[in-house]
């Protein structure tokens, strides 16, 4: 018998990676959307998979529409990737933020209690939650000090997780997953926005490229393979927590140096900083420490600064360009 996996946030980046993992593992899979009627589902078109998937509508704010389609699915494992996932839209939407994060992850886990089902649960939570990493790559057991109303929000949905593994025994894992990109990004995301400025500027539709502030520090990796670490902490004998990163950290500005010497190009002449995009706090440096999950999990991430920029721009060169 197939396995058969629910994710809710199939039409995400991660969703959509994490589905066609899946999909070549065996699994049936299904999914959800807030509204599949109106839902393009493009990220599981460009995947070739959107076919082979079977798509639900559920929102996370709706209790009832939660136990509805475990009910229906009767899923082995649960994936919750759904959130307003971005950490600049966290300070103007805060309540949602909140809502989508704490109160959806913690509908889903009341669902599974309610509906006593032995479903295995994995939880994405988010390097977010640690802030600046200052003296060492942040671990499993690094303290929390977000920085971001999104940060504080996958804090206290982490929490919550972990409590009811405690507490009610369920099988329930987070992983803390550190940045991690790909060309199903959404624009609005400033490395898909590097990418995107660095080649419109090469092909002479713009002329100066204005980002916010470039000194930044992060571990980026390639969502594709961070997948994979999502569906081995769920085969693991004992749900546990994992830090998933490169364990590399680099600067913004090293980011955009690569994207446009990809072109022969010195970002220098093409880019100015500006305030607009700056938030009312920032996280400075943010890099992760993966030993558990290496040790544990038997994963490790192979692309790496600067393949993955490249990558990012080899990726985006296929897509149509505006
Ligand atoms: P994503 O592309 O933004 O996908 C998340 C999905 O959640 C959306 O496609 C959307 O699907 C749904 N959603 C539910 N409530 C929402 C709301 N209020 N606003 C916007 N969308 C909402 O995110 P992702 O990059 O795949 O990340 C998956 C999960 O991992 C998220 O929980 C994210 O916070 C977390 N995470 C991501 C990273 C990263 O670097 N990518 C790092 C750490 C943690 P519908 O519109 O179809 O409902």
């Amino acid at each position: 018998m197939a396995r058969i996996a629910l994710i809710f946030g199939i039409s995400g980046q991660d969703g959509s990676y994490l589905a066609r993992h899946l999909l070549d593992r065996g699994y049936t899979v299904h999914g959800t959307s807030r509204d599949c009627e109106i839902a393009s589902f493009r990220n599981l078109t460009i995947l070739g998979i959107r076919d082979r998937v079977n798509v639900h509508s559920a929102t996370l704010h709706d209790f009832r529409s939660i136990v509805q389609v475990i009910r229906a699915v009767k899923p082995d494992e649960i994936y919750n990737l759904s959130a307003q996932s971005a950490v600049g839209l966290s300070f103007e939407q805060p309540v949602e933020t909140i809502d989508s994060i704490l109160n959806g992850t913690l509908n889903i886990l009341e669902a599974v209690r309610f509906l006593g089902v032995d479903s295995r649960f994995y939880h994405a939570s988010s390097s977010e939650s640690f802030g600046n990493t200052l003296d060492e790559p942040a671990s499993e057991t690094t303290a929390f000090r977000p920085c971001s109303p999104y940060g504080v929000a996958k804090s206290a949905a982490h929490w919550m997780v972990a409590n009811y593994r405690q507490a009610y025994g369920l099988y329930a894992c987070s992983g803390i997953l550190f940045n991690h990109e790909s060309p199903l990004r959404p624009a609005r995301f400033v490395t898909r926005k590097i990418v995107r400025g660095a080649i419109a500027v090469a092909q002479g539709r713009l002329k100066t490229l204005e980002l916010g502030n470039l000194a930044v520090a992060r571990d980026w990796g390639w969502a594709p393979e961070y997948v994979d670490a999502m569906w081995r902490m769920l085969q693991q004998d004992e749900p546990d927590d994992f830090v998933i990163a490169t364990g590399r950290m680099h600067p913004l500005e090293d980011f955009v140096r690569l994207a446009f010497a990809h072109f022969g190009l010195d970002w220098r002449e093409h880019v100015v900083q500006g305030a607009t995009h700056r938030r009312p706090m920032d996280i400075h440096c943010s890099v992760g420490n993966p030993a558990r999950a290496e040790a544990r999990l038997g994963w490790k991430a192979e692309t790496l600064m600067p393949d993955l920029v490249g990558r990012l721009v080899e990726a985006e060169l296929a897509l149509p360009q505006p």
